[in-house]
């Protein structure tokens, strides 16, 4: 395979665009560098590059991209939008008819408001909760991403018991001394954390089924301990579902997992590849924010048309439950055929997978927190994903990513994926 013209593109992009990409995660930092291919087509499960190669696409643009690419039912919807206007910054019957949507998806959002993008909604959802009980600080866990909003670019302090530090530069010591960050699927800091700043807690965030550190999903009654110790301490507890939300099922990871958290945090999928994101929770919760409560929230371009039409689109297409069965069965055959070709070449892996999404580590321990995922070989993934790129398999360039399937993926898809991890398998050392 060639890159010539990916490479120059790169070249050029540099001179323009800061580090050459417009988010850091396209960069291939996370597998020893190089140049990103440039992508000039999609269409399904696949991508053609500017230089005229072809990939199985694996990424799912970081998961919004469920259908596949370019979804005839989608790009109908996009167009006819497009036609009658992109923005209006009035309101239209289509953010009602969307909201309805997911309020009926998602039950325990009994207000809906929409934004752009899963930070602003993440970002929002704390503002409101710190507005709801007069409180400041939140708790986090390690390893769960929730977009770049200061006050969650925050890092662990030495201990559950301790304060953030901040995760980039920029974002004030002041505000990391609001943040509180413990392990996933451990109860015990958690409840350290508590004991020691529980009546200063506005709320308790957590993507319940983690997609940041690989696939990781909660341990058993992890998620309700969390809940019920949020509640005691007069906490509200949030789930930030933008990668979860409409990923495993149609509606959430509270419907798989049959808990509700009193405020939720959407993107990605419900927008249908446009930007996007949502927020929701209870009534009297939601009831804090602009134009009813003193909370203020707003957005030029929130709830347009074209993102809402993308998003009700994909809903619909959603709402046939089949298509989250095939995924999984042919998630399973994936998950089947890596580990079998792993033994075979006695390369070390684990497989976290849930129905359509896995991630593979480089390791032969269990992967439940964000310690362990860090600990896993990322020189190997590096190896790995390069091998598999130049097979024509295009995965997200970070060992902490998932895999994402669509209901474009078809079984030759998977075949030609595992002759190509076989390949790549046996071209790596132990
Ligand atoms: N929350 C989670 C769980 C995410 O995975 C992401 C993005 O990857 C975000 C929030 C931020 O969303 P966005 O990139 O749309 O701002």
């Amino acid at each position: 395979m060639k890159f010539d013209k990916s490479e120059a593109l790169y070249q050029e992009a540099q001179n323009h665009i800061v580090g050459g990409v417009n988010s850091p995660s396209r960069a291939y930092k996370g597998v020893g560098g190089g140049s990103p291919v440039f992508m000039k087509k999609a269409q399904g499960a696949y991508f053609w590059d500017v230089d005229g190669n072809k990939y199985i696409d694996y990424l799912g643009a970081y998961g919004p991209i469920i259908t596949g690419h370019a979804h005839p039912h989608i790009t109908e919807a996009i167009t006819k939008a497009a036609q009658n206007g992109v923005l209006y910054g009035t309101p239209t019957a289509l953010e009602n008819k969307f909201a309805k949507m997911l309020k009926e998806a998602i039950p325990s959002m009994d207000k809906v408001r929409f934004v752009n993008s899963g930070t602003e909604a993440v970002m929002t959802t704390i503002r409101v909760a710190r507005a709801y009980t007069n409180r400041t600080k939140i708790i986090k866990f390690a390893g769960c991403y929730h977009g770049h909003s200061d006050l969650v670019l925050v890092a662990a302090g030495s201990g559950p018991a301790t304060l953030g530090t901040p995760d980039s530069a920029g974002v004030p010591a002041s505000i990391a001394q609001d943040v509180i960050t413990v392990p996933f699927n451990e109860v015990e800091p958690f409840k350290e954390a508590l004991e020691k700043w529980g009546n200063e807690i506005a709320a308790v965030l957590v993507e319940p089924i983690v997609g940041n550190f690989g696939i990781v999903e909660p341990k058993e009654g992890f998620l309700e301990e969390v809940k019920r110790l949020t509640h005691e301490a007069g906490s509200l507890l949030i789930f930030d579902e933008v990668i979860t939300a409409f990923r495993f099922t149609y509606g959430s990871a509270q419907k798989l997992l049959n808990i509700e958290p009193d405020m939720t945090a959407l993107g990605k999928i419900i927008g249908g590849g446009l930007p996007i994101g949502a927020y929701g929770g209870r009534a009297d919760i939601m009831e804090q924010v602009a134009p009813l409560g003193p909370a203020y929230q707003a957005g030029t371009m929130a709830g347009n048309p074209a993102s809402m039409s993308a998003g009700i689109a994909c809903l619909e297409v959603l709402q046939d439950e089949s298509i989250y069965e095939k995924m999984d069965q042919l998630g399973a055959k994936l998950e089947a055929g890596i580990l079998e070709r792993a033994k075979k070449h006695q390369v070390d892996i684990t497989i976290n997978r849930l129905k359509g999404a896995l991630t593979i580590y480089f390791t032969n321990e269990k992967v439940v927190n964000y310690e362990q995922a860090e600990a896993t070989d990322g020189e190997q993934f590096a190896t790995f994903f390069k091998l598999m790129l130049k097979q024509g398999i295009n995965l997200a360039p970070s060992k902490y990513e998932a895999w994402f399937l669509t209901l474009s993926h078809t079984e030759e898809d998977i075949i030609q994926t595992l002759d190509a991890v076989d390949y790549a398998f046996s071209n790596m050392t132990k």
